[in-house]
């Protein structure tokens, strides 16, 4: 039986008319689920409706290609950030990419007809993901996708529900989820007690508690100046030998016109020259690996936000100490140092990052995972974000060892949508096998 496809925008591409056969053959399983309703399938199943999915999809359905999204749309950001959160990203790195450039950070202001303030509060960008979601990616299914496995002609995709998907392609638009980094020392800690940033959503949680910030990044700092403001008393501590502070030269960022592109690129990843060569993918990956790793490590190390500071007066931020053991007591944790000395606290906060292993990803089965190319954790992935299953695409975080650390931020969205929607268009759907 054929299943329908979904309407296409016009504009189709001529590339896409003449796809591959996108009829399922007999006996593959198209539609499943407890109320047994019917989907019909789609070229591109994207996971995730984080700022890189929605952007993908953007791409790829003015392409022509037909797109479903799946996921809460900006929930990481909802669910997994602090309350109160300022982005560290400036305002010409935090648009979402669109095929038009209409859907900016500029254009959601204008149209709310309030300023935004600047760097941009958390709950403000939420709201500019929701806004550009509801313009550009219409029919967003908010299940969480629980199995992708291939099939004849491309991949199967289980809802939470239990309803399937076939899609010709799939995107993994997961971001940071699932990859948050708990020491060792910290793993059989109970929760209450050691809790990971991410899931800190309400700094409130933690006022007149004494708290243990460990880490030295924007996480750890902005963390400790939320508690702090919420009325904790918290110390940072850090194994770095030194905090590092981004402090904004008004002389060189007030410069216009070219001297401007030249020193900062919109993408604002890295150090002036640097942050040159990982605007552009294309240039970054053609760097020797272990040059690669150190300019990635050099744009991307922990630093703090320079407005932080003044916030922070007033909180310890002990450098140079690393946590060797912690101890659970009836009242709360007892952390061992390095010098071997011991701090009684009632919580630590762990700002103490995420460690990308799409082998942790619960919907990737075994038998895709054994042909995905992976020896880090990351995916390899060629161009298109296209990993070693055809069809299979990665983008945001997980894509950072491919193509250069400017993909785990905003501004990652505008070379990889672009870049994913011309290779599934010039490749076709579903993938060459
Ligand atoms: C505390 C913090 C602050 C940050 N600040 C900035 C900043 O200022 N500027 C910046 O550019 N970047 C910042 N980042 C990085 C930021 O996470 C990325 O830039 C951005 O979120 C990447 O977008 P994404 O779409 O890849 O991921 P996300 O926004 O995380 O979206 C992924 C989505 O996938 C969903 N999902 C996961 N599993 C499934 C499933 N099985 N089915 C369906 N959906 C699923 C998740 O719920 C989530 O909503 C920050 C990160 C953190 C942790």
């Amino acid at each position: 039986m054929s299943i329908p496809t979904l309407p296409r925008p016009g504009g189709i591409p001529s590339e896409l008319e003449t796809a591959p056969d996108r009829t399922p053959a007999a006996g593959i399983p198209t539609v499943s689920g407890q109320l047994g309703v019917r989907r019909p399938d789609v070229d591109v199943v994207i996971i995730g409706a984080g700022p890189y999915g929605l952007s993908v999809a953007a791409h790829l359905s003015a392409a022509g290609v037909s797109v479903q999204v799946l996921g809460r749309p900006m929930s990481y950001w909802r669910d997994h950030m602090p309350r109160g959160m300022l982005l560290r990203s400036s305002w010409e790195a935090s648009h979402i990419a669109d095929p038009g450039r209409a859907h900016t950070l500029d254009a959601y202001e204008r149209q709310l007809a309030t300023a935004i303030g600047r760097p941009i509060p958390l709950d403000r960008f939420v709201d500019y993901g929701l806004w550009f979601a509801g313009r550009l990616v219409p029919g967003i299914d908010t299940s969480m996708a629980t199995r992708v496995e291939r099939d004849g002609l491309g991949f199967r995709v289980v809802l939470e529900n239990g309803d399937a998907l076939q899609a010709g392609r799939v995107v993994v638009a997961t971001g940071l989820d699932g990859f948050a980094h708990i020491p060792v020392v910290f793993a059989s800690i109970s929760p209450e007690q050691v809790i990971h940033a991410s899931d800190l959503v309400d700094p409130n949680r933690l006022s007149g508690r004494q708290v243990a910030v460990i880490g030295g990044g924007q996480s750890a700092l902005e963390t400790a100046a939320l508690i702090h403001e919420a009325g904790a008393a918290v110390r940072v501590l850090t194994r770095a030998s030194r905090l590092r502070w981004l402090r904004r030269s008004q002389r060189l960022h007030g410069q216009q016109g070219l001297a401007r592109r030249l020193l900062y690129p919109p993408t604002d990843v890295g150090p002036p020259g640097l942050n040159q060569i990982v605007a552009r993918p294309p240039l970054w990956r053609q760097l020797p690996g272990p040059l690669g790793a150190r300019v990635a490590y050099r744009c991307i190390r922990p630093a703090g936000a320079g407005w932080l500071v003044e916030r922070l007066a007033g909180v310890p931020l002990e450098t140079g100490r690393t946590v060797e053991s912690a101890e659970e007591r009836p009242d709360g944790l007892r952390l061992v140092l390095e010098d071997g000395s011991h701090l009684d606290v009632e919580h630590v906060v762990l700002a103490t990052g995420y460690r990308v292993d799409v082998g942790r990803l619960p919907f990737l089965g075994p038998e895709l995972l054994s042909r995905l190319r992976r020896p880090t954790g990351y995916p390899h992935l060629r161009g298109g974000f296209e990993s070693s299953v055809p069809g299979l695409h990665f983008v945001g975080a997980a894509s950072a060892l491919s193509w250069g650390p400017v993909m785990r931020f905003v501004s990652g969205t505008t070379f990889t949508a672009r870049a994913l929607t011309e290779a599934v268009i010039r490749s076709g759907i579903p993938a060459a096998r």
